[in-house]
């Protein structure tokens, strides 16, 4: 077995702590890597916190992972010792079934293994995340990542990019459509980055006037005070998509009202309480309201391949590990740009 050093939750009302694990050893299809970055999701949070469901503990977190391959099985065929690699949310899943068999293994019909708080596809093996030195997963669920790229900014691009660029495209919104994007954060940025380089024109919904500058700098083109009376019933029945990146809960129906007739509103993000829809926020102009869960490997592999032919990373606070408490509070209160990644080098 691999001693792992890390930072666990012992429960979910304990903090973050020094902690050392065994991973597996390198199996014949399995590739080890050191992990130099990782960036810091909410749903982190969410799930040392027990917030969505009851978690495994000890919890090592992480799930935006990126690193430098130091051994491979030897039956390994797209990995060498020295290249950059990368780990998302999934580590793997059955590889069987109807959505494996069409490169959405995030929608696993046996359930995916995710990258931490889940089970191994042996169904008792804990999984345990990227707030670690290193990490050691089959092949198929390993990415490459190009050096040309800022690497720490990369990380984040492993949830938060995917999670807004699979369903960007799945609904291949671009030229010609408005596109909203409720919430700046780190899904939210991550949207308008790819919104604006799939050339749709892009709107920031906020409740915060004062983001409207940071939105703009982002490159979306409008913003709109979601507070703002005037302003939302002047955007009523305008937008094509709305990308709805809020885990906080909140009122669906006044987006739904924003969108035109026939117009989609894609949830990504995950609050705790259910929503409450009213009929007329859908019936009144045949409107969908969908959903999206991270993407396929392949997707993720082209959208790392796509962000390094636009220069795409995410917008990054670099912490310690150390501090990992103080980022967790400030993320909370939406204080980061747009995104903390844990330098791993900290980790000692
Ligand atoms: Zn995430
Ligand atoms: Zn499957």
């Amino acid at each position: 077995m691999i001693q792992t050093k890390g930072y666990a939750a012992q429960n979910e009302k304990t903090p973050l702590a020094p902690w050392t694990f065994e991973r597996r050893e390198v199996g014949p299809h399995d590739v080890q890597f050191d992990i130099t970055y990782c960036g810091v999701c909410h749903s982190d949070l969410h799930q040392i916190r027990n917030e969505w469901f009851p978690g495994i503990f000890p919890m090592v977190p992480g799930h935006e992972i990126v690193g430098r391959v130091i051994k491979v099985g030897d039956h390994v065929k797209n990995f060498k010792v020295g290249d950059i690699a990368a780990v998302g949310c999934m580590v793997d899943s059955c590889q069987e079934c109807e959505n494996c068999k069409r490169d959405l293994e995030q929608y696993c019909l046996q359930g995916n293994s995710p990258t931490y708080n889940g089970l191994e596809q042996d169904g008792k093996t804990p999984t345990y995340g990227g707030y670690s030195n290193t990490i050691v997963v089959r092949e198929e669920f390993v990415l490459h990542v190009s050096e040309k790229l800022n690497l720490a900014a990369v990380a984040p691009l492993l949830c938060a990019g995917i999670t807004t660029y699979s369903p960007l495209r799945h609904w291949k919104v671009g030229k010609g459509h408005k596109l909203g994007v409720v919430g700046l954060g780190g899904l939210g940025h991550m949207g308008v980055k790819f919104g604006v380089a799939f050339g749709a024109d892009v709107t920031v919904l906020s409740t915060s006037p004062k983001k409207e500058k940071d939105a703009k700098a982002l490159g979306a083109q409008h913003f709109l005070v979601t507070t703002d009376k005037a302003q939302v019933k002047a955007a009523k029945n305008s937008f094509d998509f709305i990308l709805d990146t809020v885990s906080a809960d909140h009122d669906f129906n006044l987006y739904l009202d924003l969108l035109k007739t026939d117009g989609t509103m894609i949830c990504v993000g995950v609050p705790s309480k259910p929503a409450e829809i009213a009929a007329f926020s859908i019936i009144a102009g045949r409107k969908s309201l969908a959903g999206s869960s991270i993407g396929g490997i392949a997707e993720t592999q082209e959208m790392l391949d796509f962000c390094a032919e636009h220069n795409i990373v995410s917008d990054i606070e670099m912490i310690d590990i150390k501090d990992i408490q103080t980022a967790y509070d400030r993320m909370v209160k939406g204080d980061v740009r747009y995104r903390f990644v844990i330098d791993m080098a900290t980790l000692k």
